[in-house]
């Protein structure tokens, strides 16, 4: 894969603790970024800082948000101003002898970047295809399109993934030597987003096949 300019890291994308656990490789990156469903995206508006949690979907070296065109953080985005987005998928809960060693697997990624506005009806009409296939794939090819009004009324941004970090954790606790003898429980509780039985609609749902389920979910 060609260099992107997160590796190797730059000074404010760098992670200091347990150093060890993160990557700046694009494959690693990408992969948590295609694994996730829910960015939360942090932006600066009248000197006061904001996250606000959004679906996305990544294409090449963008995350693609969007939202009503009216929405105060795709406005911001818009103008060109300097933005993270945080995508976090939980593994597990790890039990430790101490209570300083619990810990928590997870995959996560931080991408600091500036986000243009996409206005091509094209680029678009593909993003908003990409994030109903990412709800099923194929999903885009069954549903009717946006409508011009509905294109009108929906602002998508692309925030360069100009600088990122993936860190990882997985594996069990890490106990101290001296806390082996604490009488309890210690391992993993692995957890995943379990999907249940789809729930139709009482109308004309049942005469169809059910969505494929979207990746990460269970
Ligand atoms: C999993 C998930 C996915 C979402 N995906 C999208 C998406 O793709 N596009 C989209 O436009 N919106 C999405 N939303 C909704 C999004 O989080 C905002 O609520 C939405 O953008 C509307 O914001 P606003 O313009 O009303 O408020 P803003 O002007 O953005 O926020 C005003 C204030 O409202 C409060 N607030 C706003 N949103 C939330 C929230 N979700 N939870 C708690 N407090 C909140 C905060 O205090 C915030 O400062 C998603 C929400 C969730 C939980």
């Amino acid at each position: 894969m060609e260099k992107l300019g997160f590796e190797p890291a730059s000074p404010r994308s760098t992670v200091r603790r347990l150093a060890r656990r993160a990557s700046y490789d694009p494959e690693q990156v990408f992969a948590i970024l295609d694994a996730g469903l829910v960015a939360h995206v942090s932006f600066v508006h009248d000197g006061h800082p904001f996250v606000i949690p959004m679906a996305y979907a990544r294409q090449d070296r963008e995350l693609m948000l969007h939202g009503a065109a009216a929405s105060r953080m795709l406005e911001v985005g818009a103008s060109g101003a300097a933005m993270s987005a945080c995508v976090t998928i939980l593994d597990g809960l790890v039990y430790a002898r101490s209570a300083f060693h619990h810990s928590v697997n997870y995959r996560s990624v931080v991408v600091l970047g500036r986000a243009r506005e996409v206005t091509a009806e094209a680029d678009k009409r593909a993003f908003l295809d990409a994030l109903v296939d990412r709800f099923s794939p194929g999903r885009s090819r069954l549903v009717r399109a946006p409508n011009a009004k509905e294109l009108h009324a929906t602002r998508v941004l692309a925030l360069a993934i100009d600088e990122a970090s993936a860190k990882i954790r997985t594996g069990g606790p890490a106990d101290d030597a001296e806390d082996m003898g604490v009488p309890v429980w210690t391992g993993q509780l692995p957890v995943a987003i379990r999907s249940m039985s789809h729930i139709p609609t009482p109308d004309d749902a049942p005469r169809f096949p059910l969505p494929v389920r979207p990746r990460g979910v269970d």
